[in-house]
């Protein structure tokens, strides 16, 4: 047997799974202050929720779904990324009822069959949120204040990030710009690559995204949607900006940005980090999709959200330097003289657990010298040691790591003298 995980997967060992842990509490911190909830959905979906949300034409769909048929037939997908999911729970239970607001956030497993390279995994993990009900600018820029304040809560400086921001428009100015980019893309078209050609009635902004240095050249001349906004998309972003000018949070106005995604409508934005990334910055990043629920059956229903990736960001933490807090893993160590004290050692210990505090003790008839170097190596800050002697005067011998200083106790009141060792 191969016991290598599959390509484009990784293990979390228990120092990454500690930096998941510490990086979802703090979003789950962060982001109650913000007044959102938490919500999980389903690792897999119906197909359609995917295809239809997501859009046909998108890389995501047209290549890097994990597709698959369940035992009755059915075609189901595990999730490429998580607001389609929520969306269709939205609808299923009704978060949203005419007026109101729903204000959610998800961490977990997203699937996507790239080709795996720094920072791009087939299995990689988010953190997303999501604003369901409202149409103002001021949630756009709550929920990005959300995501930047996210990255600098866990130790990213704002000079290492950069905040790119765009108006996708809406459906009254964006047919036509689609109509406009295609027609552009079509007096170019030896110029372009087949792929760009290919999506020119489909999806012709992803043009815009194509990382082909010809592309990217022919593009860099096309005509923006900045300045063919309808006076309403126009007024919104200006008020998104004035929000985020107001609390300090610095953007770069990139016209070109338009995400991979079809749902998008009004305000997109990405945040970028490049220490500690090669080509994949994209740390986090969303958009706004006023016309997703209807998408799905449902009501006309405001809605924006993002996303932001587990292990790049992480690589960004490193980068700059910030750690992952890692608690000691024991504050009392419980060692054994021999073991004919096993039973009692086991009792303290447990005690200790029971009582909150955090013990470990040996179970491979380790020496005391071994012990207590393990004591050490774990942190401890106490050691109780219980040999033959001690247990049969109904005591231990409690040691204080930092003094050095040690004294007998009676077992009975171990718990009490180690809570106030500990403080
Ligand atoms: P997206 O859903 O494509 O907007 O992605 C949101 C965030 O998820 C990105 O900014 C990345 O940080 C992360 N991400 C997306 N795809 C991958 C991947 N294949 N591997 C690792 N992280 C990813």
């Amino acid at each position: 047997m191969d016991v290598r995980a599959p390509k484009g997967t990784a293990d979390m060992l228990p120092d990454t799974a500690r930096a998941w842990e510490h990086l979802t509490r703090t979003a789950q911190e962060l982001f109650a202050r913000y007044g959102y909830e938490p919500v999980y959905t389903p690792l897999f979906e119906h197909t359609e929720v995917f295809a239809r949300g997501i859009g046909e034409a998108t890389d995501i769909v047209s290549k890097e779904m994990y597709t698959f048929a369940d035992r009755a037939g059915r075609s189901l997908t595990l999730r490429p990324e998580g607001t389609a999911s929520v969306v269709r729970a939205a609808l299923e239970h009704t978060l949203v009822p005419q007026g109101s607001l729903a204000k959610l956030y998800y961490a977990g497993p997203m699937f996507r069959y790239e080709r795996p390279q720094k920072g791009r995994m087939r299995q990689f993990w988010q953190i997303g949120l999501e604003a369901l009900g409202a149409a103002e600018p001021g949630v756009d820029a709550e929920v990005i204040a959300a995501l930047w304040r996210f990255f600098e809560t866990v130790g990213i400086p704002a000079d290492n990030m950069r905040l790119l921001l765009n108006s996708m428009g809406d459906d009254v100015c964006r047919p036509g710009y689609r109509a406009t980019v295609a027609a552009y893309i079509g007096e170019h078209a030896e110029a372009l690559c087949a792929e760009c050609n290919r999506r020119l009635d489909t999806n012709p902004l992803r043009a815009f995204d194509c990382k082909n240095p010809a592309c990217a050249q022919v593009m860099a001349g096309a005509p923006l949607l900045r300045d063919e906004l309808c006076e309403p998309c126009a007024t919104h972003y200006a008020e998104v900006k004035a929000r985020l000018d107001a609390l300090g949070i610095p953007y770069v106005e990139e016209p070109k940005l338009v995400r991979g995604l079809d749902y998008y409508t009004r305000t997109v934005f990405e945040v970028q980090a490049d220490a500690g990334l090669g080509s994949q910055n994209a740390i986090g990043g969303g958009g706004r999709y006023d016309g997703l629920m209807e998408m799905f059956g449902g009501k006309p229903t405001p809605g924006l959200g993002f996303a932001l990736g587990f292990e790049r960001t992480l690589l960004a933490m490193e980068a700059a330097g910030a750690t992952v807090p890692s608690p000691p893993r024991a504050d009392v160590y419980v060692a054994r003289v021999d073991e004919s004290v096993a039973a009692v050692v086991f009792d303290v210990a447990s005690a200790l657990r029971d009582a909150g505090i955090a013990a470990e003790l040996d179970h491979q008839a380790r020496s005391l010298k071994a012990q207590f170097k393990q004591a050490d190596r774990l942190g401890a800050r106490a050691v109780v040691v219980v040999g033959p002697d001690e247990a049969a005067a109904g005591e231990a011998t409690l040691r204080d790591m930092s003094t050095k200083e040690e004294r007998r106790v009676a077992l009975a009141t171990v718990v009490d003298a180690l809570r106030a060792l500990l403080g």
